[in-house]
């Protein structure tokens, strides 16, 4: 048996599986904010979940950033009790057996490569529009080398422009992400009707895919993430058409399928 997990700001998806194809069994549950607590909840969860039986691997994603080794959260907005506790040892510990970190996006995106939207494609660049913005390029079915991580949503798309809540200025999430939207506008993105205001939102988008598409030079973009949901996608591939002048056609905006269980299968990807 195989335990994988979606670690969010708020929220942990918790699933295993028998063959690490198919994800048996899930629940969610929300995230204590003590670290300790934390890890005796995932072994707890997990136990009922397994019906008691031996895990045999551990993966998952935490939202936030990791640190170079992958054995812990280095900086988290959301869970800063969590930050720089050796997750993977004490996982590694709870459960005797090899545990497997990544980012939460990372993982989300990996899932969406593997077994949803991005079947097949070569280079996928798979993006996150929840409470903020993350993102991951996915090549070859495995997340692209990195150093620290991607961080599209911390590019600057406006110079000197809304504050953003990593301390910079300007940065793309500060325009699209839904905790952000909500301040600009006074309402939720799944509240927001006005198309002109929809309008505006899609060109900050397009703007940042622009950036993203001549950095990665992706087959396909996937959007995942709550915002992504009512982002009218025609508008958003409109003006990514017209701003990405130097490649001769723009790669196709697509919407995640494996929605919530999308981090559950990318963290089964992590295992193999
Ligand atoms: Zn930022």
């Amino acid at each position: 048996m195989y335990f994988v997990f979606d670690i969010g700001g708020t929220n942990m998806r918790l699933g295993v599986s028998p063959d690490g194809e198919t994800i048996k069994e899930s629940k969610i549950v929300s995230k204590p904010d003590d670290f300790g607590q934390g890890v005796l909840t995932l072994k707890k969860i997990t136990g009922e979940l397994s019906g008691g039986e031996k895990i045999e691997g551990v993966a998952g994603g935490i939202a936030g950033v990791l640190n170079h080794e992958k054995t812990a959260l280095a900086k988290s907005a959301h869970a800063s009790s969590w930050a720089g506790k050796p997750l993977k040892l004490e996982l590694e510990k709870a459960f005797g057996c090899q545990a497997y970190l990544e980012n939460d996006t990372a993982i989300e995106g990996l899932g969406e490569a593997a077994k949803g939207t991005g079947q097949g494609k070569g280079i996928v660049a798979f993006i996150n529009i929840g409470t903020g913005i993350g993102g991951v390029r996915i090549v070859a079915g495995k997340i692209d080398k990195n150093s620290l991580g991607f961080e599209p949503g911390h590019q600057i798309i406006v110079p000197e422009g809304n504050l953003c809540t990593c301390g910079g200025k300007g940065h793309w999430e500060s325009y699209v992400g839904g905790s952000y939207l909500e301040k600009i506008y006074g309402q939720k993105g799944e509240n927001i009707t006005d198309p002109q205001i929809w309008d505006e939102i899609a060109k900050y988008l397009a703007i940042g895919l622009t950036n993203v598409a001549v950095h990665w030079s992706p087959d396909i973009f996937i959007l995942g993430g709550s915002v992504s949901r009512s982002i009218p996608l025609e508008k958003v591939q409109g003006y990514l058409n017209r701003f990405l002048t130097v490649f001769p056609q723009a790669p196709l905006i697509t919407k995640c399928s494996l929605d919530d269980d999308a981090g559950l299968y990318g963290a089964l990807e992590l295992l193999r």
